[in-house]
């Protein structure tokens, strides 16, 4: 695998210089794979034949073929990578059925607007017009079109939010579509995990009730990016079972170089690198002048646009200045004109790199390109693979992903094969969440009485679930139904698929009057308080004041160069011990806790060297919520041998922190969904307890994975701590930039010295 390649390519001198300095940590080739073809079944509709052939398409890939079986046949996911033809493993059996049945109708669900514009564009250019007439259906389709859609479109394109907030509520107008709705597509289904999966688990649950009502089950057809789960996932999400997996991959793939690249050392006694921004825009301006059409991915819309600048710069330093023009930025809120219009420069080669947040990752038709460089770990190993995906064209291509300072990107570059042979993570979610599976009984029982036939879709909880909202006054039993107290409710209206609680804060940019979005009350104070920082999809807002009795925050945009950190005093209560077991010198719990948190001031802190600028002090009720955590008590024998008790709660700190900053690698989240404390006297356990706690009221499972997979957790925090070169800690070990503590105190060596006694027990 580690073979090296001396052939010339665009790359070649730079890969060449970061193997003498070692800034390329590791090298691997993906080889080049051939196409595996099977014929077009002979009983596929005529008419769907002709429009393949049409398309240039005399044959299918094996997965496709093998997904059409398996959709005639029942539920299926499809998890073939990225650019393998995927969405023509469900277009096939929905179109067949479309184009057989005059009368049928199917939904494509997709997770952004231009996804939905992409595939509705595939769809047309198949020219099936007579039998298939898809129209797209989200928040920007004119009113005077949604009528001729409903009755005419035979294959609708929407997202989540439009389905829970304008489709199930206004069933009666979609009558003739449920009546006669024969599959569901849902694309990308890896984005829907945590709390967002746990809703559009309930939007789908109750898309399946109200097509029962009008006497019909649609098919579930789903595809994702590979994760560690496909089949499970499919099955949380829709509450259906037997899923029929399709993972075998038959197109054809280039041979692909992947790069792991960690900027240099600048301080040896900090362990301080160079930035890894500075270090992309190095690598893309080398690119650019080899001629290499690139694309580079990283986290925020800040950096995209310096690492841009930082581009043009480089190029302009070498007298390469025209080729600066042929380097741009991509921004979110292009309109689709201006997205094809870029998309088509970038594929004739005309711009030569595009600089983009990750979130492009879902919606760019860009096809392939020479190299792809993700800047920072996007967060999964999944969404890096769909990224590094990009790169392939005329049979190589170059995958980049530069480390940043983060614990778990220093962590990838101290175990390079382990990172390249990982197995993807698992997309977690739980419909029953308490917060979440009420508020959409609600939506639910607006849509029709709830009953005893409801328990196969809605789940063994409904009952309860339903009761509760009785004696809250929200619903009201009669003969033997559920329904709403008030009739002309639209409890959907209240329900946003991004929080896991009702009870949340508006975002109201204060400038253009715009509502930005919502956060979660239990949250609200932490993230949006006075003077705070906030990040809003990869843009920078100052939060000018945070209204309690309104329940608003006002925001002006931020082009400062700080940010901000709460300190903040958190206890947590236990309230349901549901799981426990002994392991590795510990109790181990899983349960519900209630935490209570009361923010107390904030840092402001400089960037880029995280200087603390001052401490402001801040006036904030308590707050609580009660979520699901793991906790466990560390006993006597762990730390008897002259540990120095002095250091104790500066250990457990640090081992909490470490803990946190992994557990995105045995469940898909990321380390903001997770909040941890760590005590050496507990008020129920009486003892050195940690906790880390599901950062969403009500939990949706990650710490349930958490207390399945604790040993990988001990054994990958116990190696991230010793393994990092720095003396007392720092951001790529064990401090952590969401502490409430503001980093106080920490004992990395204590840390350490606790974590191998767990390990060797
Ligand atoms: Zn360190
Ligand atoms: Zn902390």
């Amino acid at each position: 695998m580690a073979v090296t390649e001396r052939t010339t390519q665009p790359w070649s001198a730079l890969l060449d210089a970061g193997r003498q300095d070692g800034r390329l940590v590791r090298e691997a080739f993906e080889g080049e794979r051939a196409p595996e073809f099977a014929p077009i079944p002979h009983d596929l509709h005529p008419a769907l034949k002709a429009g393949l052939q049409r398309a240039g398409i005399d044959q299918l890939y094996v997965h496709q073929a093998e997904a059409l079986e398996a959709a005639w046949a029942g539920p299926t996911i499809v998890t073939t990578g990225t650019a393998s033809g995927k969405s023509l493993c469900f277009n096939l059996p929905t179109l067949d059925v479309l184009c057989s049945d005059a009368k049928a109708r199917a939904i494509y669900l997709y997770p952004t607007k231009a996804l939905a514009q992409d595939q509705c564009r595939a769809l047309n250019a198949l020219g099936l017009g007579k039998q298939i007439r898809p129209a797209i259906y989200d928040g920007d389709t004119r009113r005077e079109d949604r009528l001729a859609t409903r009755r005419r479109s035979n294959l609708i394109l929407t997202n989540p939010d439009m389905l829970h907030l304008g489709i199930l509520p206004n069933h009666t107008q979609w009558a003739n579509v449920f009546a006669n709705l024969a599959t569901v597509v849902v694309d990308e289904a890896h984005v829907y995990r945590g709390v967002f999966g746990s809703h559009v688990a309930n939007v789908l649950r109750r898309l399946r009730r109200i097509a029962n009502a009008y006497g019909t089950e649609p098919r579930f057809l789903l595809a994702s990016a590979t994760i560690a789960n496909p089949v499970e996932l499919a099955e949380r999400l829709t509450g259906l079972e037997d899923f029929t997996l399709v993972e075998r991959d038959g197109s054809p793939s280039a041979r692909r170089q992947i790069a792991m690249w960690n900027p240099p050392i600048t301080d040896e006694a900090l362990s301080t690198r160079r930035s890894a921004l500075a270090e992309a825009a190095e690598m893309i301006a080398g690119l650019v002048r080899e001629g290499a059409r690139s694309i580079c991915f990283i986290k925020s819309r800040k950096a995209v646009e310096l690492v841009s600048k930082l581009v043009r710069m480089e190029l302009e330093k070498t007298g390469d200045g025209e080729l600066a023009a042929r380097v741009a930025p991509y921004r979110a809120g292009y309109t689709p004109q201006q997205r094809r219009e870029l998309e088509a420069a970038l594929s004739a080669g005309d711009l030569l790199a595009v600089i983009t947040t990750d979130a492009l990752e879902l919606g760019i038709d860009i096809g392939s390109l020479d190299a792809a460089v993700c800047v920072t770990f996007p967060g999964t190993v999944a969404s890096l693979r769909q990224m590094w995906g990009r790169a392939g064209r005329r049979g190589r291509g170059l995958a980049v992903y530069v480390a940043g300072e983060d614990a778990l990107d220093q962590f990838f570059c101290r175990h390079p094969d382990e990172f390249l042979e990982r197995p993807v993570e698992s997309a977690i979610l739980d419909y029953e969440n308490e917060q979440i599976h009420l508020a959409h009984l609600l939506c639910a029982a607006h849509e029709g009485p709830l009953g005893e036939g409801d328990r196969d879709v809605l789940g063994p909880r409904w009952r309860a679930h339903a009761e509760h909202l009785v004696s809250v006054g929200d619903l009201v039993e009669r003969r033997g139904e559920f329904v709403l107290r008030q009739q002309e409710g639209y409890p959907a209206a209240k329900v946003s698929l991004r929080s896991a609680s009702p009870d949340s804060f508006q975002i109201v940019d204060t400038l253009s009057g715009e509502m930005l979005g919502t956060v979660e009350s239990a949250r609200a104070h932490t993230t949006t308080h006075d003077g705070a920082i906030y990040l809003h999809q990869g843009r920078s807002y100052e939060v000018k004041e945070l209204d309690l009795d309104a329940r608003r925050a006002l925001v002006v945009p931020f082009t400062g160069n700080y940010y901000t950190q709460p300190k903040k005093e958190t206890d947590t209560w236990i309230e349901r011990l549901l799981d426990r077991r002994e392991t590795m010198g510990v109790t181990l719990s899983f349960g519900t806790v209630c935490v209570t948190d009361q923010v107390l001031a904030y840092q402001r802190k400089q960037l880029p060297d995280h200087d603390v600028i001052d401490l402001q002090a801040l006036d904030l009720p308590q707050t609580q919520f009660t979520t699901q955590a793991l906790w466990y008590e560390v006993h006597d024998e762990v730390l008897a041998d002259d540990f120095p008790m002095e250091l104790l709660l500066g250990s457990l700190h640090a081992m909490e922190h470490a803990q946190i900053a992994v557990l995105p690698l045995i469940a898909m989240c990321d380390r903001w969904d997770i909040g941890g404390l760590s005590t050496n006297a507990h008020l129920q356990t009486g003892g050195p307890t940690i906790f880390i706690y599901d950062g969403h009221p009500g939990g949706v499972g990650i710490t349930r994975q958490g207390f399945r997979c604790f040993e990988t957790l001990v054994q990958d925090a116990y190696r991230l701590i010793t393994e990092c070169r720095c003396e007392k800690g720092c951001p790529s070990c064990v401090q952590s930039p969401k502490c409430g503590n503001l980093n106080e105190p920490l004992a990395k060596n204590g840390a350490a010295e606790v974590l191998a006694r767990m390990v060797e027990r």
